[in-house]
Order: C-alpha cells, then sequence, then structure tokens
C-alpha cells in the first residue's frame, strides 16, 4: 500500500538520521569509548557503538518511551531496550498484551516484530551514571518529535519521571495538554486531545524491579491498561486506503 511504504520510508529516514546523530560529543566519546572497552562477558562481540535507533511498527498506536540506552545493552545489540535486564521486563510484558511477536529481544537478527507498538527514549545514546544532562535531553528532544509527529498515536507509555517529563512537554507543545498539572506516578493516566492517553510507568530498571517496587503484575498491568484504551478508541485502521490516519 501507497500508505504504509511512505510510513515505513519516513520511519527508515528518521532512524538514519538518529544513528548518524553527532549532536552530543560527551555521549558519543563515551559511546566509542564504552564499545572499545566493553565488558568482559560480551568481549567477542562488535558494539553497535552509535545513538540507538527507534525499533517498531512504523505505524503504531502505542509509543512507549523510556530514558536511555543502559551502558551495554541497546548500544551493544543497536536495538532498544535489548541486552539488559530492563529490557527482559518490557518485552515479556509487551508479549503478554499482544504487542510483540515474542517475550524476548535476543538480538537485531531474532526475528521479533512488534505488532502496533513503537519503542524509543528520550535520549538514544548511553550517559555516563545513566543521567543524561538537561542540555543532552534538549539536543535529543526533537527526535521524538518528528517520531510523534509520524506515527497515528493514541497512547503513550512513559517509562520513568524523566521519560513522562519529555512527553508531557511534547503534549504541552501540541496542544494535546492544557492547564492540568500533570504529575508522573505509576498507573497514572492522563487523557490528551484527540482521543489520546498518557500512562506513567516506574522504569523497569533493576533499581526498582530487584527492590519490590516494580512488581510483574503492576508492570503487566500498564500495557494491558494501553491494550484496552487502544480498543476503546476508533479502529483508524479501518482507513479506505488501509493505512491508520497520520496525526
Ligand atoms: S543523545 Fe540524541 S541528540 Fe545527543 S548525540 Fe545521541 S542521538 Fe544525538
Amino acid at each position: 500500500m501507497h500508505c504504509e511504504s511512505s510510513l515505513l520510508d519516513a520511519w527508515q529516514r528518521l532512524n538514519r538520521r538518529i544513528v548518524r546523530c553527532a549532536r552530543c560529543p560527551r555521549l558519543r566519546a563515551y559511546g566509542a569509548e564504552v564499545a572499545r572497552r566493553k565488558r568482559r562477558a560480551y568481549a567477542g562481540q562488535e558494539y553497535w557503538g552509535r545513538p540507538v535507533p527507534n525499533f517498531g511498527d512504523p505505524q503504531a498506536r502505542l509509543l512507549v518511551v523510556g530514558l536511555a540506552p543502559a551502558e551495554h545493552g541497546a548500544p551493544r545489540t543497536g536495538r532498544m531496550f535489548t541486552g539488559d535486564r530492563s529490557g527482559q521486563w518490557l518485552y515479556r510484558a509487551l508479549y503478554k498484551a499482544g504487542f510483540a511477536t515474542q517475550p524476548e529481544s535476543l538480538g537485531r537478527d531474532d526475528g521479533l516484530r512488534l505488532r502496533d507498538c513503537a519503542i524509543t527514549a528520550v535520549c538514544h545514546c548511553a550517559p555516563p551514571g545513566n543521567k543524561p544532562t538537561r542540555d543532552e535531553l534538549l539536543q535529543c528532544r526533537p527526535w521524538l518529535d518528528e517520531l510523534i509527529e509520524q506515527l497515528p498515536l493514541r497512547v503513550i507509555v512513559a517509562l520513568g519521571q524523566i521519560a513522562w517529563q519529555g512527553v508531557v512537554a511534547q503534549a504541552r507543545h501540541r496542544g494535546w495538554l492544557m492547564g492540568r498539572a500533570a504529575r508522573f506516578a505509576h498507573g497514572a493516566i492522563v487523557p490528551l486531545a484527540g482521543e489520546r492517553w498518557l500512562l506513567g510507568s516506574y522504569h523497569p530498571s533493576q533499581q526498582n524491579t530487584f527492590t519490590g517496587r516494580l512488581t510483574e503484575a503492576m508492570f503487566d498491568g500498564v500495557f494491558e491498561q494501553a491494550r484496552h484504551l487502544l480498543s476503546s478508541t476508533a479502529d483508524a485502521s479501518a482507513d479506505p486506503d488501509g493505512c491508520r490516519s497520520a496525526v
């Protein structure tokens, strides 16, 4: 279909530009150093070593937004949330809710597909200490802006406070959220303009999962809610051109 191929083209063009991005010298230098140094367990692997592109369905109505790739996870494998424990939690939850074809993401050639779901981060490069600076987050913001522009989104799940703030800024900028304070909380649901919703979840970092702050049932509940909200909106896939209307 023409519409599907143009969405795919736009998706691929955006990812190519992200992968070449060098707006944050500190993060690019750090990424190169991590890729050169490697963790002993991955010594025989070639690290991706560049900004991590978006992953998923170019026609997704659900967007999952994380903070930043973990040092030896996505910057090694080249796929969002792949190669670390957070990813194990995320893909398992997406699979259970019907958004992923397999419960694990092992690498870029493992055959995993996301259905109606895409994954991104407010910072596409791994920052030292998992802490991007405010300037780095601002530099990376246009990539999220472009992604949101091209997807027919209905539900955005923000993993953690910093991702939440990034999405809220986007929603305000687009006039999807006005006036109200939108406080981050696990399980928060904020209606946005145009039959869209923002959902909050604790990030599935080890800091949260090992301590029991985030349980598997709590995390699954967020994606069950996303599934429920998507089923309750008009099915835009009924578009006569065979593609969901871009928003
Ligand atoms: S963090 Fe974002 S803006 Fe900065 S270099 Fe990486 S991709 Fe570019």
